[in-house]
């Protein structure tokens, strides 16, 4: 699977970003095929790094989106100008980072405490259902009769309805914690989306006409 990189180097100009690109791929040549390591842009040793200086992006977010559909895996390492902070809003930003943290750190806990008990309750359900006594459950949705002893998951192997075979009020319920779940990953994408928009906001509005690179590339295997 190609892994998409994409990382902002802070400097003005394209030839010292450039180089460290250059740096980046060369200390990552001898891995370049671990993935789980993060090796895969070494793959980019004798590519080419171009500087597309045609725009230079008002965020971090439409400079990325603009790198993830035009790098390809054959293709060279593709560096773009971004609009950076001015100073004034530097110190802004990081009092935003400051103001967020916390609350950033309260919803990111209780998003994983809620996916530790789901997770912690699928395996109980699906532990109980390989124990039951009846040799065969029946699917809620497709109602195939399905042999418990072969079962990998609890969910229909017909159909593919998930978590199927199990009991009525255990579905009901693991069904009620995914949707407290989800209810707190909304919670927490709307902190970091109110965090990000503010700060995309100061940098927009800097008067400096500072700028950094923002460099991606898209592995070869
Ligand atoms: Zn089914």
């Amino acid at each position: 699977m190609s892994v998409f990189f994409c990382e902002q180097i802070k400097t003005q100009n394209a030839t010292s970003a450039i180089e460290i690109v250059r740096e980046k791929i060369c200390d990552q040549a001898d891995i370049c095929y671990s993935h789980d390591i993060g090796g895969g842009l070494g793959q980019k040793i004798n590519k080419e790094i171009i500087p597309i200086n045609r725009t230079v992006f008002d965020t971090d977010e439409s400079a990325k989106q603009w790198l993830k559909s035009h790098v390809t895996t054959e293709g060279p390492v593709l560096l773009v100008p971004v609009k950076a902070p001015d100073n004034y809003a530097t110190i802004e930003i990081s009092k935003i980072h400051d103001n967020f943290n916390k609350k950033v750190l309260a919803a990111e806990a209780e998003h994983n405490n809620h996916h530790k008990s789901l997770m912690a309750l699928q395996t109980k359900a699906f532990q109980s259902l390989k124990r039951s006594k009846s040799k065969l459950k029946s699917c809620h949705k497709c109602t195939s009769k399905i042999a418990i002893e072969f079962v990998k998951t609890p969910h229909c192997p017909v159909c593919q309805q998930q978590n199927a075979l199990l009991s009525n009020s255990v579905f009901n319920n693991i069904n009620i914690q995914k949707n407290k779940l989800e209810t707190v990953k909304t919670n927490l994408d709307s902190i970091i989306n109110e965090r990000d928009k503010m700060v995309a906001e100061l940098t927009m509005k800097s008067q400096s006409g500072y700028i950094n690179w923002i460099f991606a590339a898209l592995c070869e295997s």
